[in-house]
């Protein structure tokens, strides 16, 4: 029979979503969220917005939002660029910064695996580089290989491991004649943001999110830092599919939420001390634990594959994330949960694993 698809809609590899079973509560570790809730004062901003004015579109600029997270950012609110989650932003930084069939972009072989997915759709090519042996990333090579642009998760992900800022800045710097893209979903947990350092390097875009250290994946925002060249870019991208990405309710929860950063500062480091309770209880029962920066672990265990402890934390109600690819198969990618999620998981782990 005649397909009325496209050769992408027929072709393309989508990307696949962790999933949001719901034939059963699970103790639910496979998607990074954050386990404590969004701040009071993001609620509160929930509350006290009126509902008739969703009869209108959203603001178009974002002022309220920009400025918040400008303020936040320490950079100004021309400097920042907002979107349904940090997806889309990622997403828009491919047409915006590489052209199709150019020099194509560089990431790693693993890392966030929705690059390869937006290449692939904007038919730009990919430079793929290896990781180390220890799954780090030699940013040597990245420079190295002819692209149009680089792409960097950090900390990485599903590794979790954190390359330090200083690090970062001498690769942004030799890498002055292309565009950087660091993807800092995890940044929350790490601390080592560059957005400052996008006030020195033109070529510099740091994309943000609300999903994992703000408590708000169920919001979809995201955000961009970089020069304002870079950043109107990315909005001409953006009106070619849709100028309204960030609806209202999200824009007044995110602007309360990200002004409110004593709170997530406090719940986020009790995220960062559960992390390094679980990587030692996980290593005491024997799994190889690769040092994470993030808020989740990715683990291995010396004699059970990585498809059987997800297999066997499933059947005990506990879900954490299984990449069936090469290089990692053997792995777990476990989130860091509330001490109970922690507590949960380890017990289940402890019923099969002796
Ligand atoms: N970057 C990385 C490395 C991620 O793991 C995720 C979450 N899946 C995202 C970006 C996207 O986050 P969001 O679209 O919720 O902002």
């Amino acid at each position: 029979m005649k397909s009325f698809l496209s050769k992408t809609a027929r072709e393309i590899a989508p990307y696949t979503a962790g999933e949001q079973p719901s034939d059963k509560k699970y103790v639910k570790l496979n998607t990074n969220e954050n386990p404590y809730p969004p701040s009071p004062k993001a609620l509160e901003a929930y509350k006290n917005l009126d509902f008739s004015s969703l009869k209108l579109y959203p603001p178009l600029e974002m002022k309220a939002l920009r400025a918040a997270i400008a303020a936040a950012e320490g950079v100004s609110p021309e400097n920042v660029f907002c979107g349904n989650g940090s997806d889309e932003i990622l997403a828009l930084c491919f047409p915006a910064f590489f052209d199709e069939g150019g020099e194509g972009a560089a990431f790693a072989d693993v890392t966030y695996s929705f690059y390869p997915v937006f290449a692939d759709f904007f038919k730009i090519p990919k430079k793929v580089i290896p990781l180390e042996e220890d799954f780090t990333l030699d940013l040597g090579k990245l420079t190295k290989v002819p692209a149009q642009g680089a792409i960097v998760a950090n900390p990485n992900a599903p590794t979790g491991i954190g390359i330090p800022l200083s690090e970062i800045e001498a690769f942004v710097r030799a890498n002055g004649e292309r565009v950087v893209i660091l993807d800092e979903a995890y940044m929350p947990f790490f601390d080592q943001s560059a957005a400052p350092l996008t006030k020195k390097y033109k070529n510099l875009v740091v994309v943000k999110t609300f999903s994992k250290g703000y408590s708000l994946a169920g919001m979809r925002c995201g955000y961009a830092v970089a020069d304002a060249s870079l950043i109107s870019g990315l909005e001409r991208c953006r009106d070619c599919f849709n100028s309204y990405p960030v609806d209202s309710v999200c824009q007044a929860v995110c602007a309360a939420a990200i002004a409110d950063g004593a709170y997530y500062k406090e719940k986020n480091a009790l995220v960062i001390s559960e992390r390094e309770r679980l990587s030692e209880a996980l290593e005491a029962l024997g799994f190889v634990v690769l040092p994470s920066a993030a808020n989740f672990v990715f683990a291995r265990h010396p004699r059970f594959s990585g498809r059987k402890v997800y297999e066997e934390l499933r059947a005990r109600g506990v879900l954490v994330r299984h990449f069936q690819k090469e290089r990692i198969s053997e792995f777990c990618r476990i989130t860091v949960g509330s001490k109970e999620e922690n507590d949960a998981l380890l017990s289940a782990l402890e019923g099969f694993i002796k």
